[in-house]
């Protein structure tokens, strides 16, 4: 490095958003500025943390004793100088590139966001915003009219560096003298913010904003946040607040947790945990933990950020903190896997999760049925991949029913109210809510008044053949033919107003099906079940894999249309009509249309038509006869 390295200060231009964001901070007033505060020193605390981090592994770092703290000093200032504050960290330091980099030219996509929000009148709530779109550093300049920034990279060999800027579209770097590690934000305060110059008011602000950060924050000489992690208090000591703002701290998620889970014990392993169910699948964009996992610590240190060894795959949506004193610290990855004690922490903290979303589904419905839309999908591939997790699971399901009116039952509802008569679980496979409803296979179930779930997910007709039975009761298909229906008390008493058609007439019309469907079918038959709909296509008894050819459909596979039995319905009108016209003229088109036109929405209805738009000719045609007749 030469010498004329280290004296010059090299000017760079601001990222264009870094640029309008600055703008926005410098020139606009806003109620929250102190959180400027809670941002520098939320960047000091992750810069810690990366030290700590670093350190499991590697020793060789510039001062490696230096204790991890924060310290916030407002120095002694003549009269008419500007106020001053100054923020220092033993962090993991920055190099001259990396302040560039970090500070000024790094592609920030919330930056963009932030001024589309503004952009779009949102009422500016600093509080919100700022820390949302991840433009903590620069909401300094709400109160700064000149930030120097001086940084020595924990790296032995790198060299002490300073970044300037007074809030223009320009930032300058030049090399610095500093001895130790860390970073240290001198902040020269605009007049109009020279309140914060204050040690009182400093230590109020730490107090409100950053009192559980793991590491002391000095204010002058005394500690100002209380620095007791958050996962080791006693729950009754903590605030729903503090919960929440550790929570956004964490993940930077604006949306909030579905479920906390907040305990600690001590057999068989000693354990603090504090466990996020996030408020959606999908991480927001700015969310600053992408990886699944849950951070794992031992003896308060980070030792994997992102440890996916502890939960089921199918429960890797969860985000938190475990902390056990039982884990040797300098664990290896390797280790930390094969250790005994982690089967132990996964078994505790996966049964307090499962106990309390099934909690939650008791005791709160509406955010139960929030969580299941979000995450009911994991609960149900793990049946798939964890068949052990099946006991486990299965209580935590929700679907609709024919008698839930649109609301989501259990399974534990669903047997709790079934006939005294009823032995199995009936549910329809279907690809809507309205299609299961109008599903023709419900006809006798309505009639002996006897519930049907819904089961409309891709993945409930999937795992279908895996769910054998729910506490003793087999799970049935509607589908399937020949099936032998219990009476129950509310079984309607077979008057049926409908005359049955005549049988030589419904023999004809059966023969007009089966001439025209041929090969597709494997039988036509008058069925014994059907009340308000012509006809539908059952499973033969021993038909293998019927929920396949469903996921194959949705799969796009090379796809074959199961051949099923068509059964009719020998009192519908419109049967009765088609079976006149069987009679009276076999040979008119309409006959042979209207059998297709059958046949096909009776494949939509199951979820089995590759695709329902091929339909449209045949049904314009249906039309053409239908509106001629209706003028002669
Ligand atoms: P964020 O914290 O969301 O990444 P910021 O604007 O607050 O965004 O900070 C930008 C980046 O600057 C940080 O990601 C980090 O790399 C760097 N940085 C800021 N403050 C410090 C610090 N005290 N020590 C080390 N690096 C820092
Ligand atoms: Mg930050």
């Amino acid at each position: 490095m030469t010498t004329e390295e280290q004296t010059t200060s090299d000017a760079y231009h601001f990222k264009a958003e870094i640029k309008q964001v600055l703008h926005i901070l410098v020139h606009s007033l806003y109620q929250d500025r102190e959180i400027f505060l809670r941002e520098l020193i939320s960047n000091a605390s992750d810069a810690m943390t990366r030290m700590q981090f670093e350190m499991l592994t590697n020793h060789d770092v510039l001062d490696p004793d230096a204790e991890l703290a924060i310290h916030i000093d407002v120095p002694e200032v003549a009269e008419d100088e500007p106020k001053k504050i100054i923020i220092c960290d033993s962090g993991i330091g920055m190099t001259k590139d990396e302040l560039v980099q970090n500070l000024g030219t790094i592609a920030q996509s919330g930056a963009r966001e932030f001024l589309a929000k503004i952009a779009e009148g949102a009422t500016f709530d600093a509080n919100d915003l700022i820390g949302q779109f991840g433009v903590g550093f620069y909401s300094v300049f709400m109160v700064a009219d000149e930030v120097r920034v001086v940084s020595r990279s924990h790296k032995k060999r790198a060299k002490a560096a300073a970044w300037l800027c007074d809030g223009s579209d320009t930032f300058r770097v030049e090399a610095a003298e500093k001895e130790d590690r860390g970073t240290e934000i001198h902040i020269t305060l605009r007049p109009d913010a020279a309140e914060f110059a204050n040690e009182w008011k400093l230590k109020q602000i730490v107090k409100k904003h950053s009192d559980f950060v793991r590491y002391p924050i000095y204010v002058g000489e005394a500690q100002a946040n209380q620095q007791t992690s958050l996962w080791r208090q006693r729950p009754s000591d903590i605030q729903p607040d503090a919960y929440r703002d550790f929570y956004r701290q964490m993940t930077m998620e604006f949306e909030e947790p579905l479920l906390t889970v907040h305990f600690a014990t001590d057999v068989p392993v000693s354990v603090h945990a504090l466990l996020f169910v996030p408020g959606k699948r999908e991480p927001g964009i700015l969310a600053s933990r992408k990886e699944p996992g849950v951070m794992l610590y031992s003896h308060n240190v980070l030792i994997q950020e992102y440890c996916t060894d502890l939960l089921p795959v199918w429960l890797q949506f969860v985000d938190g903190v475990v902390d056990s004193e039982d884990l040797p610290l300098n664990v290896s990855r390797e280790t930390v896997q094969n250790n005994r004690l982690m089967a132990q922490l996964g078994k505790t903290i996966r049964g307090r999760l499962l106990r309390d979303l099934k909690k939650m589904g008791q005791d709160d419905a509406e955010k139960y049925e929030k969580f299941w839309n979000e995450f009911g999908r994991y609960f149900k591939e793990a049946v798939a991949i964890d068949p052990a997790a099946k006991e486990d699971v299965l209580p935590l399901y929700r679907y609709q029913s024919s008698k839930s009116d649109g609301k989501l039952i259990s399974l534990d509802d669903y047997v709790a109210r079934m006939a005294e008569e009823q032995e199995a679980i009936y549910f329809v496979l279907s690809d809507t809510v309205a299609a299961a409803a109008n599903s023709p296979h419900l006809d006798p179930f309505k009639a002996r008044g006897l519930e049907v779930l819904y089961w409309v997910d891709p993945l409930d007709a999937l795992i279908s053949p895996l769910l054998a039975e729910y506490k003793g009761k087999p799970f049935q298909n509607v589908d399937e033919a020949d099936m032998e229906l219990p009476n129950t008390a509310a079984t309607e008493t077979e008057t049926d107003e409908a005359t049955p058609i005549a049988e030589p007439d419904l023999n004809r019309f059966i023969g007009a099906c089966v001439t025209t469907l041929g090969e597709r079918v494997t039988e036509v038959r008058v069925s014994k079940v059907l009340k308000d709909s012509p006809v539908r296509l059952v499973s033969p008894k021993d038909a293998q894999n019927r929920e396949m050819h469903r996921i194959q459909r949705l799969l796009d596979k090379e796809y074959e249309i199961p051949r099923k039995i068509l059964e009719v319905n020998g009192r519908h009108p419109l049967i009765a009509n088609l079976a006149q016209l069987a009679t009276q003229q076999p040979d008119a088109p309409l006959l042979t249309m209207s059998i297709e036109q059958l046949y096909a929405n009776a494949l939509v209805q199951e979820g089995l038509h590759p695709n329902p738009a091929d339909m449209l000719p045949q049904i314009q045609s249906i039309l053409e006869v239908a509106a001629a007749q209706a003028v002669q």
